[in-house]
């Protein structure tokens, strides 16, 4: 195993921890990250721990094949999430999960973000379905989060809050941001009275836009 490659992902973690917490994505020890550091074993966040001080050393490993977990404390109580996640997308090497409070408003309504009101949505995410509620932490949960990610790269969790998924750390935290963005401005549109769905000509020519999925 690349050691430096684990050292840098490790510092990433945090660095993507602060700025969930910063922009008000997780409250207290809410939420949750990982990385793929190879085929073999995945970094993630330990168990409570408020993220906006999280600290390298503190990221918990866990081998993907037989669930050896190596840190000094337990990994975040999602990681079946996490892991499913893995399993069923091998072009997914990092995850994020937060309660950001806009898109959780949604998801607590009961309501998925799937109107194409803002182009840039449509190009990064084409939408953002909704999982059903599920306890968090349970085998049941991961599975209904999986199989809406195995499609998306990003979905609210009803009742409970968002997940994104990337080809990196950055990606993945950045989609959580741009998807919260979503939220927030949708909430406000209907505050208004109106959010204008854009015309069924440019969603497509939107969606031919988006990058295909990689296999
Ligand atoms: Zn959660």
């Amino acid at each position: 195993m690349d050691w430096q490659k684990e050292l840098m992902l490790c510092q990433e973690i945090a660095k993507v921890g602060k700025r969930l917490w910063q922009d008000g994505l997780v409250a207290h020890n809410d939420g949750n990250i990982s990385a793929k550091i190879d085929n073999d074993w995945i970094l993630i966040t330990p168990s409570g721990v408020n993220k906006g001080a999280l600290k390298p050393y503190q990221i918990i490993k866990i081998h993907l094949q037989n669930g050896r977990i190596e840190g000094n404390s337990k990994p975040s109580l999602e990681t079946p999430i996490h892991l499913a996640i893995y399993e069923i997308r091998s072009d997914v090497k990092a995850i994020v999960h937060a309660h950001p409070p806009y898109a959780t408003a949604f998801a607590a309504a009961g309501i998925a973000l799937m109107e194409p009101v803002f182009p840039e949505m449509i190009v990064r995410f084409g939408e953002i379905p909704l999982v059903s509620y599920a306890t968090p932490g349970t085998e049941r949960l991961a599975e209904m989060v999986a199989e809406v990610i195995q499609d998306h790269d990003a979905a609210l969790l009803q009742n409970h809050g968002a997940i994104t998924v990337g080809r990196n750390l950055e990606e993945a935290c950045g989609l959580m941001e741009a998807l919260e963005w979503t939220a927030k401005v949708l909430w406000l549109a209907k505050a208004l009275g109106n959010a204008i769905p854009l015309s069924p000509s440019e969603i497509a020519r939107l969606f031919s836009m988006r990058p295909k999925p990689a296999q």
